[in-house]
């Protein structure tokens, strides 16, 4: 024997940030037998840390290679974790895509997105790991044979419904099945389908993953799934886990043990030796693009996903995003429609109240108009519940002194400190800084400020003044702060102890209210001029979210209505929602997009620079323009001038961005690929640049 296997060159994924300018794996000495997908310790620099072996996969990203060192310069691999099961190549292919189109480096991707408590563990440790986990599943297993859990009956589909299974049971069929987008109402029995389609890949021994926009709305899910599928193994991944928890389940899902995984944006990169279906729900939803570090799209990943494994894509919602709507329309999604919702319940009439009838009084141009009042009176008595929704929390957007007109500006970014009444506080949404709120106007001394505008704490405050008796509750960013107080809140709901709820989009989201039989939108204008050429379709989609929370028991959907304060009642997209069609919206809004060359039928990328000046972030972004353009694979791209952000400073940091469209996705990739080496070398050249990053197919502009 001669002891230590031979050693060879291994690649290595580590985590090196993108802006060190490495961006492949890097060489490393190892044994023979190392295998692609192995967790291995390795130093980097002077630090040790967590590498993933890589190797080049088939249809892999080209990557730049530097002259490879001679062997005899290498450094060996360190300790392997090979107690576990190395990484699929299928799910090495998803980061390395994802790695790719996000320009990101892969080993940042790669260990980014795995349990943090993983990269911390040696062999050992994670035996005893495995060993734990082993022996709780063994207990579990146990008390599940003894006390055999009760599942709960399945209701029996309605035929649409049935259409809608058979034809994602079709799909699941196929070869190479394509996504399906599902698009039903609210309570149309969208989840009662997703449980279905899990029910048969369950039934061939395969994984579910099943993606949800919004932590809160993951307890919710889990229970309805936990009490579909007692007995079987479900697990939830996000990042209100502890390290532990997450670890736990994540390793409970590349051990093949977890059957069901649900999740946030990054459980789309969990590992799933046996992956049968991917559902999306809400798929048109923000957050699933992660706004920092890479910021990839975890819809469009489990798309690209379920193409990779070969594996049917359920993407669920009654707004479609436009991306999604246009590829059904144009054939490479399947569409499945459920147009009914269960128990017949009628969509809430919406009723457009035209707030240039109200009478003008000084400063207040936002009052509650008396048809509204009337109407939530009437549920009052009726004894059923109202939904008032305003999207800005505080009491007041800024405070103002007539005398010599000061406003409550943040002395650290370019907007105003929000006032908070209950706690007496001015405070900054966008920096965080919180000053106590003034006696006397701070430039003049006059002791008479008044608040300007109105945030959801007023509109409780007014709501309850104007109707007195009835019991108003909040539920926003400011109510919810710790942990476990909104289900609290929302239980309170549930429970009939509240009249009218004051929320801002987090309660327009998901949750199932069933006794609400108004929902009323009291300023939700701001949207339809904004620079972002997507707050319409957001707003749509929130209004029609809002308004599917009423009338969710058909037994008073008759009678259950949607309100919109509006200036602008015969704005097409009110129209549209007048009429619950988002159809016509969509198409609208499409039409709109393909004359203004916007997506989905452009591509666009966005560079941000932050700077401890103007100069600094706009140099930066003028001097990338110009590397731009003297590349001839910026030829026949649009690269528009830098602009400073819609909040340009933020915390004294002042924030630019460039905005480029291009007409193919392969051509934007092209020019990424050969233009950001250039931004690495530039930031190091350019003084009082602290940040600069890429956002490819940016939600928000
Ligand atoms: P969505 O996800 O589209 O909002 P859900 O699947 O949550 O719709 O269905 C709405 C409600 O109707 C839920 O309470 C669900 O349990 C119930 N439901 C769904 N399908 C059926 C059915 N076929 N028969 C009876 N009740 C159903
Ligand atoms: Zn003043
Ligand atoms: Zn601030």
């Amino acid at each position: 024997m001669s002891g230590a296997p031979p050693l060879r060159r291994v690649r290595v994924a580590v985590e090196a940030p993108q802006h060190s300018g490495l961006t492949g794996p890097l060489d490393y000495l190892g044994s023979q037998d190392l295998t692609p997908g192995t967790l291995v310790h390795v130093t980097l620099g002077r630090r040790d840390v967590m590498g993933l072996v890589w190797d080049d996969l088939p249809g892999g990203q080209d990557l730049p290679e530097g002259e490879p060192l001679p062997e005899s310069e290498l450094r060996p691999v360190g300790e392997a974790l090979d107690a576990l099961p190395p990484l699929s190549d299928r799910w090495r292919r998803l980061v390395d895509f994802a790695a790719g189109y996000y320009q990101r480096s892969i080993g940042e991707l790669a260990l980014a997105v795995l349990p943090p408590q993983l990269r911390d563990l040696d062999g050992r440790q994670l035996q005893a790991r495995l060993k734990k986990l082993e022996k709780a599943e063994a207990a579990a297993a146990k008390a599940a044979a003894e006390a055999p859990a009760a599942t709960s009956p399945r209701p029996a589909l309605t035929a649409q419904q049935q259409a809608a299974l058979d034809a994602i049971l079709a799909l699941a069929a196929r070869e190479a099945p394509p996504p399906a987008l599902l698009w039903g109402l609210t309570g149309s029995g969208k989840t009662e389908i997703y449980l279905r389609a899990a029910e048969d890949a369950l039934a061939r021994g395969q994984q579910v993953l099943v993606l949800v926009p919004e932590i809160n709305l993951t307890p919710q899910l889990e229970a309805r799934f936990a009490e579909r599928f007692a007995g079987h193994a479900i697990v939830s991944l996000h990042s209100a886990l502890t390290p532990a928890q997450r670890l736990r389940h994540w390793l409970a899902a590349h051990l093949g043990r977890a059957q069901l995984v649900l999740g946030t944006r990054l459980a789309v990169f969990a590992s799933l030796p046996r992956l049968g279906l991917i559902v999306v729900d809400e798929e048109h939803d923000p957050s699933y693009k992660q706004q920092d570090g890479a910021r990839y799209s975890a819809r469009d990943l489990a798309v690209y996903r379920g193409h990779l494994e070969k594996v049917p894509v359920v993407l669920g919602s009654a707004t479609p995003s436009l991306e999604s709507w246009q590829h059904a329309l144009g054939g490479r999604y399947q569409r499945i429609d459920l147009t009914e919702r269960i128990g017949g319940g009628a969509l809430p009439r919406v009723r457009l109240f035209d707030m240039n009838r109200l009478e003008r009084k000084k400063g207040v141009t936002t009052a509650l108009s008396v048809p509204l009042l009337d109407a939530l009176r009437q549920r009052l008595e009726r004894g059923e519940q109202s939904l008032v929704f305003l999207n800005r929390r505080g009491y007041a957007p800024v405070l103002h002194c007539d005398q010599c007109n000061w406003k409550s500006d943040c002395p650290h970014c370019s907007a105003h400190q929000v006032f908070h009444k209950e706690d007496r506080t001015l405070r900054c949404h966008h920096c965080g800084v919180s000053t106590r709120v003034p006696r006397a106007c701070p430039s003049c001394g006059n002791p008479d400020i008044a608040p300007l505008g109105r945030g959801t704490e007023r509109l409780e405050e007014q709501l309850a003044q104007a109707l007195p008796g009835a019991r108003v509750a909040r539920i926003d960013a400011d109510t919810t702060r710790l942990k476990g107080s909104l289900e609290s809140q929302l239980a309170a709901v549930h429970e009939g102890e509240v009249d009218i709820l004051v929320g801002t989009q987090m309660v327009a989201k998901g949750h199932d209210f069933r006794r609400i039989t108004l929902v009323a939108a009291v300023n939700p204008d701001g949207a339809l001029f904004s620079s972002d050429f997507r707050a319409p379709e957001r707003l749509f989609s929130l209004l029609m979210q809002a308004g599917g929370r009423a009338g969710r028991d058909a037994a008073q959907a008759g009678s259950s209505e949607m309100w919109i304060q509006t200036w602008y009642p015969e704005h097409a997209l009110y129209q549209a929602l007048r009429k619950h069609d988002y159809e016509a919206f969509a198409g609208s809004q499409l039409h709109e997009r393909m004359s203004a060359n916007l997506p989905p039928f452009a591509h666009l990328a966005l560079v941000r620079a932050e700077g401890r000046s103007v100069e600094a972030a706009r140099d930066f972004l003028t001097a990338a323009q110009e590397a731009a353009q003297a590349l001839p694979l910026s030829l026949g791209l649009l690269l528009y001038p830098p602009v400073p952000m819609a909040v340009a400073r933020v915390a004294d940091v002042e924030r630019f961005q460039m905005l480029i469209e291009a007409g193919s996705r392969a051509q934007l990739q092209r020019f990424l690929r050969a233009w950001l080496p250039e931004l690495h070398a530039l930031k190091r050249r350019q003084k009082g640049l602290t940040r600069w990053a890429v956002d490819v197919d940016p939600l928000a502009i």
